[in-house]
């Protein structure tokens, strides 16, 4: 199939309008720097419609003062190339004056969902996500959009989003892929040292052992939680947060809680100057490590 790179916003509702009118468009919203984990988003989407659209967008709005945006490695060429091999129709890569036109002040703001987790450690952020996805949605007009459950408070924030205003487009939720020693695919790991990488692994063996506990039947949301956070302080140059929260809500469980059947175990840290985010919610997913020691 024809892939078509287009930059400009009117050309690429042309193209979304084109392909809308001979069957389904899904939508893949991307930063680029492509993965396996995205380009299964990909394949997930091309499964359910017609063509594909990947959008590969830097968006400044969700990114803090003291964070990697000038640094996030930017690999259009190598991106498209991928997008191509797994089957998609269309890449939009937009300049940010395209989507943040000059005098521009509009923003969408998902309350609740972004009280907890990285909400707090990134002032703004889920403000920026949702802004975006927003217009790339206004733009695209998706039947079908794929988000990586990777970045499980994002998906919240984005069915939330699409709940509320009551937009035309099934957010489907993809599981995350993860390297075969179990280290979540992510374009920041390219950051990462080989030392750091071997540090980082603690991530997915405490999810892992927290996936194991809770299948043996222990439901102490402290007991869960702390023996989560005592590894990764273990490995970890600093730690966000390691939380077991409501799978929905997103809201944190008082250690004294039981945990119910569903459980989101979220983790935040530091490896070195590199920020990893991971998460398995308990009583749904496999763990991440098949066999631990
Ligand atoms: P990003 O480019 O990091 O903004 O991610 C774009 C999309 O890919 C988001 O929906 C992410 O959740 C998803 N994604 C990133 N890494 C993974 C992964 N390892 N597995 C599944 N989805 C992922």
């Amino acid at each position: 199939m024809r892939l078509q790179v287009v930059t400009g916003v009117a050309e690429f509702r042309a193209a979304c309008d084109a392909v809308r009118r001979g069957g389904a468009l899904g939508l893949v919203p991307t930063m680029g720097a492509l993965h396996d984990g995205h380009l299964a988003l990909v394949r997930a989407a091309r499964e359910r419609t017609a063509a594909v659209a990947v959008t590969i967008f830097v968006n400044p709005t969700q990114f803090g003062p003291n964070e990697d945006f000038s640094r996030y490695p930017r690999t259009l060429e190598r991106d498209v190339e991928l997008c191509r091999e797994a089957g998609a129709s269309l890449v939009f890569a937009p300049p940010a004056e395209a989507m943040y036109p000059t005098g521009e002040r509009t923003r969408v703001r998902v309350a609740g969902l972004t009280d907890f987790l990285c909400g707090p450690k990134r002032p703004g952020h889920f403000e920026g996500v949702a802004t975006i996805v927003t217009k790339l949605f206004c733009v695209a007009g998706p039947c079908v959009a794929v988000f990586g459950r990777k970045d499980y408070q994002q998906l919240k924030v984005i069915e939330r989003l699409v709940r509320d205003l009551l937009l035309p487009v099934e957010v489907v939720g993809h599981p995350t892929v993860r390297d075969t020693d179990g280290l979540a695919r992510s374009s920041r790991n390219v950051y990462l040292s080989d030392a750091e990488r071997a540090r980082a692994l603690s991530i997915p063996r405490a999810l892992s052992h927290a996936v194991r506990r809770f299948s043996a039947g222990e439901r102490s949301a402290g007991a869960l939680q702390a023996a989560a956070e005592a590894e990764i302080t273990a490995a970890a140059d600093r730690v966000d947060y390691v939380t077991l929260a409501d799978a929905d809500e997103l809201t944190p469980l008082s250690p004294e809680t039981v945990a119910g059947d569903r459980a989101v175990l979220a983790v935040a840290a530091f490896i070195g100057s590199t920020r990893l985010i991971d998460n398995v919610v308990l009583g749904e997913d496999a763990a991440p490590i098949a066999e631990t020691s």
